[in-house]
């Protein structure tokens, strides 16, 4: 396929700013694109060359794409650099320069899909000395050959600025709908997304065999799963309306969840968002092989800074590890336990579909406890006050609370699913009027006095899963300290848009001063949940939820933005309250 039949429809999903006439576009054109291609089509429409969890990195810095512009177009660096400036990003830039370039250069050709796919697949492993001048290269020869407005999403491809406001829901909706002509089938491959996330294998996989492939999709060691997720509760004794007959309590640590995953030799650690953080943990590797005698797995536990007496230290100190360099030092300066409590897959054998306490068992059998390696602590009652109990004394350990688990026959592992089957109550629920919630930073308002030149308040949202979109909630400007103040600009300012995402959904009169790509999540203590006209939080048709006091509590980087809290679920607490 001509890359500028993609390039087309790119142009036709930037003017879109509704989700269902995006579906349309992308369904009607899915339609068309062999079943050999459409694995490379669906990771270009999400700006990736790859699905989210490969360690292949395309971003290229913008004076890279500078240089790369100004050969293509035979132009000085200066000039491309003050046409950027002018028009507001290098895309529009390349786009000019490349109308105008045909006067001193002759286009090479036709560029296809496939080859813009290859080059930038080089691109991306272009490494060590000279890489930096062959990465130029590439990109200049595929701007030599594209039309003007495919150098535009070039250029914003190899930046990662693609942000036309698709995401992944987006995708999976329109594939349902082109080929199987019903949306509703969507659940299937959200199903198959859940537990191998890489959109051109659904895609492809859908294209090829439909829903009878999709169904057959299973887990593979090395690919990551979707992590289950919690349900909450108001009060402790709620939990009983929920989970039926006995309840497996266990402690709520407050470090990183790690799936970890092992095939023959090799253990491969992911993060909460799917990243590869195997090399952050050499210590856990270790832990790992030494101490868990199976051959293949798929388990999961989270990771906890601890102090020299085993003790556990905070979030933040274990963020520390987060890093590529000095590793060594940093598995020494701040060691790690990894408190494990579940099992996935084991030498061949899906566990998923297997009950809590069956998988419990299997941990059980495989796991030697080390002082790094230990089973979550837990206790399996169905009484109330025990739990109570229990909570008490997570607390004084140091955790941040427990989690409640179903141990019916069908408390499968629901991978991707925020369900019933396990519920958290944590120490912030227990004091009066208090919830944190995880929202989205999707615009900022300018700073004024103090704070001029940088951001005053942002503008927060929760998610929406059905419709995959963004729903403003509260504007945030306390809580932050100065220094927190001044680095917002730098945290913030790589997902400015020249426009609202189509993924937010905000009433028309709110007019922040920027808006972003919804990316960064950040954890809000509020006094309490209220209604409001100017905000689109579970909208009502009036009024909206919004969030009286809000307080800027930490950043969460382990969380993608789709992992925020969700509509549904400040709806929930908020009629919990009333
Ligand atoms: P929070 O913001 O309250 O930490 P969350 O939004 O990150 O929660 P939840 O689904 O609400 O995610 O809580 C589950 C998270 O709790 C897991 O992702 C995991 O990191 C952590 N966790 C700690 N201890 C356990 C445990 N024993 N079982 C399952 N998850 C645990």
């Amino acid at each position: 396929m001509d890359f500028d039949k993609l390039v087309a429809v790119y142009g036709e999903l930037e003017k879109t700013a509704s989700g269902n006439q995006m579906r349309e576009i992308l369904s009607e054109f899915f339609k068309k694109v062999s079943a050999e291609e459409i694995n490379v089509i669906a990771y270009l429409t999400l700006g990736r060359i790859s699905s989210e969890f490969d360690d292949i990195n395309l971003g290229m810095a913008d004076q890279m794409v500078l240089k790369a512009i100004a050969v293509a177009g035979g132009r000085d660096e200066t000039k491309v650099k003050k046409l950027s400036k002018e028009k507001g990003d290098l895309g529009l830039a390349a786009e000019e320069i490349i109308k105008t370039k045909g006067r001193t250069l002759v286009p090479i050709g036709t560029l296809t899909v496939k080859e813009v796919f290859e080059k930038l697949h080089k691109l991306a492993g272009a490494e060590g000395s000279g890489s930096q001048d062959a990465k130029i290269s590439i990109l200049a020869s595929l701007l030599q050959k594209s039309s003007p407005q495919g150098a535009k999403y070039l250029c914003r491809i190899v930046l990662s600025t693609l942000r036309m406001g698709v995401g992944e829901m987006t995708v999976l909706d329109s594939l349902a709908i082109a080929f199987t002509g019903e949306k509703k089938n969507k659940e299937f491959l959200e199903n198959a997304y859940n537990i191998c996330p890489d959109v051109g294998i659904i895609a492809g996989t859908i294209a090829s065999s439909g829903l009878k492939g999709i169904n057959k999709i299973g887990i593979r060691v090395g690919r990551p799963i979707k992590m289950m997720l919690c349900q909450r509760v108001e009060n402790i004794e709620d939990i009983k309306e929920h989970i039926e007959g006995k309840i497996a309590v266990e402690e709520k640590y407050d470090g990183e969840r790690i799936q970890a995953h092992k095939s023959k030799d090799k253990i491969i650690l992911f993060s909460r968002r799917m990243e590869n953080i195997t090399h952050q943990f050499p210590d856990i590797i270790t832990e790992l092989n030494q101490n868990i005698s199976a051959k293949e797995f798929v388990i999961e536990g989270e990771a906890v800074a601890i102090g020299k007496k085993g003790e556990f230290l905070p979030f933040q100190t274990l963020m520390q590890r987060r890093r590529k360099y000095d590793i060594e030092k940093y598995v020494i300066d701040i060691p790690v336990r990894l408190h494990l409590f579940d099992v996935l897959y084991l030498n061949g054998e899906s566990y998923l579909e297997e009950s809590y306490l069956k998988r419990i068992k299997v941990l059980e059998k495989i796991i030697k406890p080390s002082k790094h390696l230990v089973q979550a602590k837990r206790v399996i009652t169905d009484d109330i006050e025990e739990v109570e109990d229990f909570f008490n004394h997570a607390l004084e350990e140091g955790c941040e609370g427990i989690i409640a688990k179903s141990t019916a026959e069908d408390s499968v592992y629901q991978a991707g699913t925020r369900g019933w089957l396990w519920i958290k109550w944590k120490r912030d629920y227990s004091s009066e009027m208090k919830d944190t919630v995880d929202l989205v930073v999707v615009g900022a308002f300018a700073g004024q006095g103090k704070r001029s030149g940088g951001y005053g308040a942002l503008l927060c949202a929760v998610y929406n899963e059905k419709d995959d979109s963004f729903e403003t909630v509260s504007k945030l400007g306390t809580g932050f300290t100065d220094e927190q103040l001044e680095e917002l600009p730098k945290m913030l300012n790589k997902y400015k848009l020249n426009h609202k995402s189509a993924r937010v959904n905000a009433r028309k009169e709110m007019k922040p001063d920027v808006w972003f790509e919804p990316r960064l999540v950040v954890e809000v203590l509020a006094a309490e949940i209220t209604q409001s006209p100017i905000h689109t939080a579970a909208f009502d048709g009036e009024k909206g939820l919004a969030l009286r006091f809000p307080r800027f509590m930490k950043y969460r980087e382990d969380k993608k933005a789709e992992q925020a809290t969700t509509a549904k679920e400040l709806e929930q607490m908020w009629r919990k309250k009333r």
